[in-house]
């Protein structure tokens, strides 16, 4: 039987759900869900006790906004210090660790001198074996005896082989603080060796701490997870992605109107690709995703591409759904008679939920100002004269979209203009604005009592209007 996948989301609690992790949460989520395995959520919060509740609170809304869902419940790290404390202990019982009393002075002195025979600063080992009696007055740092020679290697599973010289980069590096607390590289193997995670797919920022980390799986005696480092997402400029190009919180993209499947649809190709297919349902991740085929050069986040993926979920969905999610946006469609005409002629033109509402508010809402551009553009003697008219055979009964158009035609022929003349002045009318969806469906909406208030406020303005 081969074993059961374990994969792990392991955010530091920082204030908000980053992009960059929403995607890194993503891999590991498909990887186990793909694979029948569990999926673990582990708030790294040892540093960050005080924010642990609003920080843990801002990570959970964004999965469940995400529909990421995990297995079994949120494990917090400063409440398994008791657990890290027992290892540190037993790493010292058997002599693989040791406590070292150097004070910052002397660790300052020793990196001075290492600079200055242009050395590069490590340290020395100088408690390695130490028997002696301890300085006075010093609370020691614990520290692993790491390999003085050799390599630390592994197979990962985006980078191919990977190898570190020992002598370049590694030394008796710290894993417990003066005041005992440990520090990451030990808790994260610590727990992903307890909760039994089998595969640790994170950003390549991590690259350079997994040699420590497999040094001490080995100490521990467990067994190395198979590791994935994914390469960063960047900017369009190149530079690694921060506030600087734009929402970094996943969050704010929820206020910004997007999809949450249009978002993760879109994080999986920063990064993971399969043929050249660019739109995947949840189901298709979950079949399709693998991660040996997350790519080893780093992506550039596409706002563009985000949107035309937005606007093909926004097409999509169902009528019930978009309803709701305008309910977040200040459109509440119970009331509305036309609400699936209304909702299904503005998908068509929307990127975003917030265009989306917008338009929708500009429909159902008499205009309380008109666009200059387009009042100007659009409100002349001759169109004014023209909606005059075309107020009067209105009539009183709502109509249909067709049957609006059929009158509207016979109008024009009667009264020898086209439908430029009267559209875009109407639209003006109807929305304020030149833009809105097909004229006739716009009535249908709104009714004929409506269309002919607001042609009517929109005569009374041109009256008083120097515009
Ligand atoms: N807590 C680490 C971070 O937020 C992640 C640790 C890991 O994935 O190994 O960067």
């Amino acid at each position: 039987m081969t074993k059961k996948i374990i994969t792990r989301f392991a955010p530091s609690p920082t204030g908000y759900l980053h992009i960059g992790g929403l995607r890194t949460a993503l891999y590991n989520y498909l990887y186990a869900r793909a694979n029948g395995g569990k999926f673990l959520l582990r708030i790294e919060d040892t540093d960050f006790k005080r924010n642990k509740i609003e920080a843990t609170k801002a990570i959970l809304e964004a999965f469940e906004w995400t529909g990421l869902d995990f297995d079994g419940t949120v494990e917090y790290q400063s409440e398994r210090m008791e657990i890290y404390k027992k290892y540190i202990q037993k790493l010292l019982d058997e002599g693989k660790a040791y406590k070292c009393y150097m004070s910052k002075e002397e660790l300052d002195d020793l990196r001075n001198e290492q600079i200055a025979r242009k050395e590069r600063p490590r340290y020395d080992g100088r408690y390695r074996d130490f028997k002696g009696t301890p300085p006075a007055g010093i609370d020691p740092v614990i520290r692993i005896k790491a390999p003085t020679s050799g390599t630390i290697e592994f197979v990962d599973g985006v980078k191919g082989e990977v190898k570190f010289e020992v002598a370049d980069m590694i030394d008796d590096f710290v894993i417990a603080r003066s005041d005992k607390s440990p520090i990451y590289n030990f808790t994260v193997v610590i727990d992903d060796a307890l909760m039994g995670v089998t595969d640790v797919i994170r950003g390549d920022d991590h690259l350079s701490n997994t040699p420590k980390q497999i040094i001490l799986y080995n100490a521990l005696g467990f067994e190395v997870p198979k590791f994935y480092h994914v390469a960063m997402i960047n900017g369009s400029d190149g530079a690694k992605l921060s506030k600087r190009h734009g929402a970094t919180d996943v969050m704010e993209y929820k206020k910004m109107g997007y999809l949450p499947e249009a978002l993760l649809n879109f994080l999986v190709r920063l990064g993971w690709s399969h043929g050249d297919d660019e739109i995947f349902s949840m189901d298709e991740l979950k079949e399709f995703f693998d991660p040996n085929n997350l790519s080893k050069s780093a992506s550039t986040f596409n706002q563009s591409k985000l949107e035309w993926l937005n606007q093909h979920y926004i097409k999509e969905a169902s009528f019930e759904r978009l309803k709701d999610e305008l309910k977040e946006f200040g459109v509440n469609l119970d009331p509305v008679k036309h609400a699936k005409l209304l909702v299904d002629s503005l998908r068509e033109r929307s990127t975003t939920l917030v265009e989306m509402a917008n338009s929708a508010l500009n429909i159902l809402k008499a205009p309380t100002t008109y666009d200059q551009k387009a009042y100007k553009k659009f409100i002349k003697p001759q169109s004014i004269e023209l909606l005059e008219k075309y107020s009067e055979i209105l009539g009183d009964n709502d109509l249909d979209t067709r049957i609006y158009e059929e009158i509207t035609v016979k109008f024009l022929d009667e009264n020898s203009a086209k439908l430029k003349d009267i559209a875009q002045p109407l639209r003006v009318a109807i929305t304020g604005t030149s833009v809105s969806p097909g004229i006739f469906e716009v009535m249908e909406i709104i009714g004929t009592t409506e269309l002919k208030n607001r042609i009517s406020n929109l005569l009374e303005f041109s009256k008083n209007s120097s515009i």
